[in-house]
């Protein structure tokens, strides 16, 4: 720890501090600005208490007279924990989605590290065998946990960090390997990075191609779009690239957007290359996270892998960015600081200066006008490596039909084909749940929340109804709360129900549910899907946790249900993610060595998008709803942002609403504002009230996203002055992907 700078000596400038509050603004403090660098952690005194604050910048251009300045206490960092790459980027961030400076600094460093622990606190874990546990005898005697923590060991040196991502549970078998002298803890493995001999496959004509297009342009900054269905080669691209990095010395980071798309990722990696990779997502132990965060900070991590927030790791020696599935709304995070992670790694590749390729199935249509606009390099991989072609898929339309629990006679049958071929399926429906509402057949009640006025959703095997939109729970009535008979049936199909009725007819085969329910235990995800590894015949009813990158090489019949729902959102996104869905959903079928069929069930067959979609492919439903975004003037044509707010009392939101709006007035000095931006709202949000709040919105939209910003920055700072009743909350979301 460096001497507190004392106000009398050597306090010889100012330093501009974020401290973790959700406030606008950062404080200045006077420092020694020869010691006490931006990046650093700093302790200062804040009101009565002392806090940590990380130095944003030091001698900011404007600031109070020094007589007004308190002195920071103590330097917390020699180095600075944030180099200057990336703290420029988060306050550049902070400003274009308007987060709190403080929230946003903070936010990007793990927990572990916002209080003042020294960096030094977090000493590496690592682990190996010893030269017993690689040759003995005793080794290949063990069972369970010690032989696979064995097995995944091997030659190389694992982090705890790593090792929690591969076999969950490891420390136990550690204990029992260490006792008996076969495996050993030891300092990091520092050796260079190094490709794991004869494990790379020869590249497709494609794929070559690809690839060469990125390595002919160099080392620079270059956004591509890598565009191919699953099992097109996309993740094989990438290793290529990583290598190219690891031989330079540099670093790659790769983005998953889901928790459970990384043991399958870290696999891949592992298999190809011998090096450091720090993994970071939010299920790790926080020690865990921070030491992973320092590893690469270190340029001990030669590969970062990691979800959403891994994007804030910092990268001493840059060399590539890849940002899988580009196109998943997980990456936008949605309360708080409500940044894009892909967006803010096209902004990290631009200033470190490395190539970033965005993978997809199916891109988004931001992506896409992004290289429509020669912004991006697009390659594409049309087929699959396995030579498989792509699945037909079989309209069934559900007109005028008899279904059984939502299931169509046809898709029973192609249902019992796959299952007498031996083979596995697929069954998709984007609900949880028994059922989505259960009604009176008597008098018509049904039951709603009473936070939120939704239907509630039935779980039969809980016995419960629950809200999807506040989590409100309560049992489920034997009768009828209004009428007393007893004749409630429940409506519509949820997975559970899908689950009962597919296990009814299949009585001899795994039926398994896949949804965030049956998947809450950590590793159940994992575990579900070995059950399927054997390729025995098998029935997985899921929701679009199916649709994300996972593995599911026995697949041939995918049938997706109930997919009409989405065609009439309010959202103008949610045409998008339809199409998304069903590609993604269907792109499941037939990977490995048998042919698949996808079949899907609508009461809308004529429909436009589902109609080009299944003429055209994704790209034609693609070209589809960009027409009709530029039409409707909505993004990527406009640029977005959506004042949210709620409230108990709907007097204080609506009075706020209407300040807000009338905030918006005075901005208009240079000139009448909506000719270059509209102004909609106040409006009730979509969903009016949730969790006993209402709730409102505002949304500002211009076709330049200057304007926007400007207008923002005018803002802002008049929504802050305004009076905040209480238990009102309020944000701003810029660019969102929902308008809930
Ligand atoms: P994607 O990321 O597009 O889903 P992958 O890179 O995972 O595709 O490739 C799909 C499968 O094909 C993987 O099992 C991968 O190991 C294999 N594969 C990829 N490229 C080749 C190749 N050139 N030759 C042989 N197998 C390959
Ligand atoms: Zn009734
Ligand atoms: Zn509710």
């Amino acid at each position: 720890m460096v001497n507190p700078a004392r106000r009398s000596d050597s306090a010889s400038g100012s330093v501009r501090v974020a401290l973790p509050l959700p406030l606008p603004q950062a404080f200045d403090y006077l420092a020694d600005t020869g010691v006490v660098r931006p990046g650093s952690r700093v302790r200062v005194p804040f009101g009565r208490t002392h806090r940590v604050g990380v130095v944003i910048a030091a001698d900011p251009p404007t600031t109070l007279a020094a007589e007004h300045l308190k002195p920071i206490e103590a330097v917390l960092d020699d180095t600075p924990l944030l180099d200057a790459e990336l703290l420029a980027n988060l306050c550049r961030a902070a400003d274009y989605w308007c987060g709190a400076i403080g929230d946003v600094v903070f936010g990007a460093l793990p927990l572990a590290l916002r209080e003042g622990r020294a960096v030094t606190d977090f000493a590496e874990e690592c682990w190996r065998a010893t030269i017993a546990g690689t040759s003995s005898r005793d080794a290949h005697t063990r069972r369970g946990g010690s032989a696979a923590l064995l097995e995944i060991l091997g030659d190389s040196t694992l982090s705890a960090n790593e090792l929690d991502s591969l076999l969950p549970g490891w420390r136990a078998a550690a204990r029992r390997l260490a006792t008996a002298g076969l495996i050993e803890r030891t300092a990091s493995s520092r050796d260079p990075a190094r490709l794991r001999d004869g494990a790379t496959p020869i590249l497709t004509d494609e794929q070559a191609d690809a690839l060469a297009t990125i390595l002919a342009a160099g080392d620079g900054f270059r956004a591509y779009l890598l565009q191919g269905v699953t099992g097109s080669g996309k993740t094989e691209i990438y290793l290529r690239l990583t290598e190219r990095a690891l031989q330079q010395g540099r670093q790659a980071l790769w983005l998953v957007p889901e928790i459970g798309l990384i043991p399958q990722a870290l696999r891949r990696l592992r298999a190809r290359f011998d090096a450091r990779i720090a993994v970071l997502h939010s299920n790790l132990a926080e020690g865990d996270r921070a030491r992973a965060w320092l590893d690469a900070r270190a340029g001990d991590a030669a590969i970062v892998l990691g979800t959403r927030s891994a994007v804030f790791t910092p990268l001493p020696h840059p060399g590539l960015i890849v940002v899988d599935e580009e196109h998943d709304a997980s990456y936008k995070q949605q309360e708080g600081f409500r940044y894009h992670a892909r967006d803010f790694a096209l902004l990290r590749a631009q200033s470190l200066g490395v190539p970033i390729v965005l993978g997809s199935a199916t891109p988004s249509l931001e992506t896409m006008a992004n290289v429509e606009a020669g912004r991006y390099t697009r390659l594409r991989l049309h087929r699959r490596v396995h030579a498989r072609p792509p699945s037909p898929v079989h309209v069934l339309d559900l007109r005028g039909l008899k279904l059984e629990h939502g299931l169509s006679p046809a898709l029973l049958e192609a249902l019992d084909a796959c299952i007498a071929r031996g083979e596995q399926a697929l069954v998709f429906k984007n609900r949880r749940g028994y059922a989505p509402t259960l009604l009176c057949h008597a008098c018509g009640w049904h039951a709603s929340c009473p936070h939120c006025e939704k239907p509630l959703t039935l779980y039969r095997g809980r016995r419960q109804l629950l809200c999807h939109h506040c989590g409100h729970s309560q049992r489920a009535p034997g009768a009828c709360p209004n009428c007393g008979t007893v004749a409630l049936v429940p409506q519509g199909q949820g997975t559970e129900r899908l689950e009962e009725a597919l296990g009814a007819r299949y009585p001899d085969i795994p039926v398994l549910r896949v949804d965030r329910d049956s998947t809450r235990r950590r590793g159940a995800f994992d575990t579900l899907l070995d059950k399927l590894a054997d390729g025995q015949p098998a029935i997985l009813v899921g929701t679009q946790m199916l649709a994300k990158g996972h593995d599911l090489p026995g697949l041939t019949t995918v049938a997706i249900v109930g997919v009409d729902e989405g065609l009439h959102s309010v959202d103008f996104h949610a045409g998008e993610r339809l199409a998304q869905l069903i590609v993604q959903v269907a792109g499941r079928a037939g990977r490995a060595d048998k042919p698949g069929a996808v079949w899907l069930q609508t009461h809308e067959p004529e429909h436009p998008l589902l109609a080009t979609l299944l003429r055209g492919g994704y790209d034609a439903a693609a070209a589809l709803l960009t027409g009709e975004r530029l039409a409707s003037g909505l993004p990527p044509f406009a640029h977005l942002a959506l004042l949210r707010a709620e409230c108990r009392q709907r007097e204080a939101l609506e009075g706020f609403m209407a300040a807000a709006r009338d905030a918006l007035e005075p901005l208009d000095r240079d000139g009448p504002r909506d000719a270059h931006i509209s102004v909609n709202g106040p409006i009730a949000a979509p969903m009016p009230l949730r969790a006993g709040r209402h709730r409102a919105q505002l949304l500002l939209e211009s076709p330049q996203r200057s304007l926007l910003r400007k207008a923002l920055t005018d803002w802002l700072p008049a929504l802050h002055a305004l009076p905040q009743p209480r238990g009102l909350r309020w944000s701003i979301d810029v660019d969102p992907v929902d308008l809930y």
